[in-house]
């Protein structure tokens, strides 16, 4: 006698409920691979400190060669929006959500995608001061920045 039972996977391990993954190139490894140390690492050029967002393997200004470094992790909301419904796999238990641009102190116009953590959704102001922290993504092996709020300037 034959059994019809089927293994079914755990929500955690079905792939249509993780976020979707990154997928580094020659010129954003170094990027996650900082942030799988607990770094906020930005493209900068080494001739005249330009930084670029997004990354480039040479200097928009003086075509110098180009590195990723360190930052702070300090900066300020740029603009934001409020996520009510679910677009994409992998935050449904987090409704509503915020993906703000983080505008970064190292720069005017140094400008970074990412969530916002440890606010009300409705709280999000333009302006608002915010630091990084790392955070596993679920279903891989990266670690992403998502962005606090903190007191003062
Ligand atoms: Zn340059």
């Amino acid at each position: 006698m034959t059994t019809t039972h089927e293994e079914r996977p755990s929500v955690g391990a079905d792939p249509l409920s993780l976020p979707p993954q990154p997928v580094p190139d020659a010129v954003t490894a170094p990027f996650w691979a900082a942030l799988a140390e607990g770094r906020l690492a930005m493209c900068r050029c080494e001739h005249c400190g330009l930084w670029l967002q997004p990354p480039l393997e040479r200097c928009r200004r003086c075509a110098g060669p180009t590195r990723f470094t360190d930052v702070a992790g300090t900066g300020a909301v740029y603009s934001f929006i409020v996520q009510h419904r679910a677009t994409v796999p992998g935050y449904l238990d987090n409704l509503p959500y915020v993906v703000a641009l983080v505008e970064l102190d190292e720069q005017a116009g140094l400008r970074l995608p990412a969530r916002i953590v440890g606010i009300d959704p409705a709280e999000v102001r333009c302006g608002l001061r915010v630091r990084a922290e790392f955070t596993e993504l679920p279903g891989g092996d990266f670690t992403v920045a998502v962005f606090r709020p903190v007191d003062g300037p």
